[in-house]
């Protein structure tokens, strides 16, 4: 997609979540917009972090290597936002601002290792697996209080919020209910085991990032309304 359409893109879909902010009582620059850049190259992120995008996220690892090495994210925080195997934290602890996709306590082990060797502390969010879908990692809904006290054990990792993808929308705001029990699993966390100290609430893509910031989220992660349809071989 040309840099021009990126960039319009993303001025649309900030006005959307100023609107979307307004109507739910909110602040909209308590916000913020992660471009999902999966399948999208080097030039288009640059032209998202030119366009003003908060962050850039990135799903595989082996992606976000090569496009690292081609200087795709200077200038805007790199987020890992996939599923992250345990053999692959290596490339990944220490050269993102945040991985989004901590999903069960031996990956948070296995980041601790990691920062311990390189002496780092990695910020981090907890997924949640809202829909307890067999095919999704994450916590499951019950699962995320023993999940969290144990994460907050370990110190080389600082736990910022949570994170949620809920299951394929089957109908206009059939997201909503979910993106509210994050919200609530959210505020009940951050202030019984973390001292009030979350900061973001992910959730919310392309087709339902308006209802997720009327269910509370401070930042959403969108990929083919910025950067346009992506096509899988
Ligand atoms: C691809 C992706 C998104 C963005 O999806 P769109 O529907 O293209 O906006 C958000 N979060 C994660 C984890 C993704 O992999």
């Amino acid at each position: 997609m040309e840099s021009n359409q990126i960039a319009e893109n993303i001025r649309s879909i900030r006005g959307r979540m100023a609107a979307a902010a307004e109507r739910a009582g909110r602040d909209p620059g308590e916000i913020l917009l992660v471009g999902a850049s999966k399948m999208n190259d080097a030039a288009a992120c640059r032209a998202a972090i030119a366009a003003g995008i908060d962050a850039l996220g990135e799903n595989r690892v082996q992606e976000m290597t090569e496009k690292l090495a081609q200087g795709a994210y200077e200038g805007a925080p790199l987020h890992f936002i996939g599923h992250l195997q345990r053999n692959k934290v290596r490339q990944v602890v220490g050269r993102v601002a945040l991985i989004e996709s901590v999903g069960s306590l031996e990956l948070a082990k296995e980041i601790q290792r990691q920062a311990e060797k390189l002496g780092v502390t990695q910020d981090v969010l907890l997924e949640v697996n809202i829909g307890g879908e067999e095919s999704k990692s994450g916590f499951l809904p019950k699962e995320l209080r023993d999940g969290a006290a144990a994460v907050r054990e370990l110190d080389r990792l600082r736990v910022l919020g949570l994170m949620a993808i809920p299951p394929v929308e089957r109908e206009p705001h059939g997201n909503l209910p979910y993106f509210v029990e994050v919200s609530r699993l959210y505020v009940d966390i951050s202030r019984s085991l973390y001292h009030n100290s979350f900061v973001y609430l992910s959730m919310g893509m392309s087709d339902d990032f308006e209802d997720a910031i009327a269910a509370g989220a401070t930042m959403v992660r969108v990929g083919s309304a910025i950067f346009g349809r992506r096509h899988y071989q």
